[in-house]
């Protein structure tokens, strides 16, 4: 049926400001604006738009006017929408500060992500429906767990491991493809015992527990392990604008070439496509590039 994603939504509220306020000090902010973010509605956003697979969210939202933002924000991307759990919690909220030096600072208020603790019936129904499962860890570790476990046989479960988290050793006997960036290989590989931080061991490390790994390696594009075969993935060479966002346009795009049937390497060609025109514009959703924009790009 296309991809499920399992996550986050958030009301990006961020400020451009000169320099990150010190403690006790107020600042005037040079510019404002509100967008949709979330790494799971992110990945959701950048799923749809990559066009073809049909695209799921389950999360959760607040009773609120952010709420129906974010719905109708994932709705127009061409998300199905009809799953979302409605929390008395307030929808999620992250507070960015952009100083002009590239510098930021993140306040992330969990809302009704963090009221979100277990799949409700109709969710669970529409995971063992999926041909790809997306999660992040944004969100309950047992509510990804869970959603794994309700995957129907033929799914691939694509865990991208971001923000930074040891896995129980039952979400690493889930996992069909892991998705990393270098500082999360890196701390990963830690919580498995890694003597040091260096980024080839901390790969070897993880390829020995999933049976594929993608690192993504910022404007160095991305490694891709499968098959005991390594797989480097360049970047497309362009001026960054705003790099927002380009972590979710990768796994989001990732996992709907998957579930079209694209192997990993094609799968992540894709993604690295899509992020490089992500980096160039502002924003978390509102930079995710759509299909034909992408094909012309490749
Ligand atoms: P984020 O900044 O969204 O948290 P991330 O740390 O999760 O990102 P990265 O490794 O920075 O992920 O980027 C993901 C992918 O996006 C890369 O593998 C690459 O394909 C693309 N990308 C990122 N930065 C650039 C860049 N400066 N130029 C071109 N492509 C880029």
């Amino acid at each position: 049926m296309g991809v499920v994603v399992v996550g986050s939504a958030n009301m990006d509220v961020v400020t451009r400001v000169p320099r990150i306020p010190g403690p006790g000090e107020t600042l005037l902010a040079l510019s404002f604006a509100r967008g949709g973010g979330g790494k799971g509605a992110n990945q959701a956003v950048a799923a749809a738009r990559a066009g073809g697979a049909q695209t799921v969210f389950v999360g959760a939202l607040g009773r609120d006017a952010d709420g129906d933002a974010l719905r109708e924000g994932l709705a127009d991307a061409g998300v199905d929408t009809g799953v979302i759990s409605v929390s008395d919690a307030p929808t999620g909220t992250a507070l960015i500060s952009v100083a002009e030096d590239g510098e930021n600072a993140i306040v992330v208020v969990g809302g009704a992500n963090a009221d979100f603790t277990e799949l409700s019936g109709e969710q669970r129904e529409r995971v063992g429906q999926a041909d790809v499962l997306l999660a992040q860890l944004e969100i309950a570790p047992e509510v990804v767990l869970a959603a794994a476990q309700a995957r129907s046989e033929g799914a691939t479960f694509v865990l991208n491991a971001a923000p930074s988290a040891p896995l129980s050793e039952q979400m690493w006997a889930e996992v069909d493809v892991l998705v990393v960036n270098e500082h999360e290989a890196a701390d990963l590989a830690e919580s498995l015992g890694a003597p040091d931080r260096d980024l080839d061991a901390a790969v070897d490390r993880l390829a020995e527990r999933v049976s594929a790994l993608v690192v993504t390696l910022g404007g160095k594009g991305c490694l891709v392990l499968q098959d005991r075969r390594r797989t480097q993935v360049p970047a497309v060479r362009v001026t960054p604008v705003d790099t927002t966002g380009a972590g979710d346009t990768f796994v989001g795009v990732l996992g709907a070439r998957l579930a079209l049937g694209d192997d990993l390497v094609e799968a992540a060609r894709w993604g690295s496509v899509a992020a490089a025109l992500a980096v160039q514009r502002p924003g978390a959703q509102d930079g995710v590039p759509h299909a034909d924009e992408v094909r012309a790009a490749r």
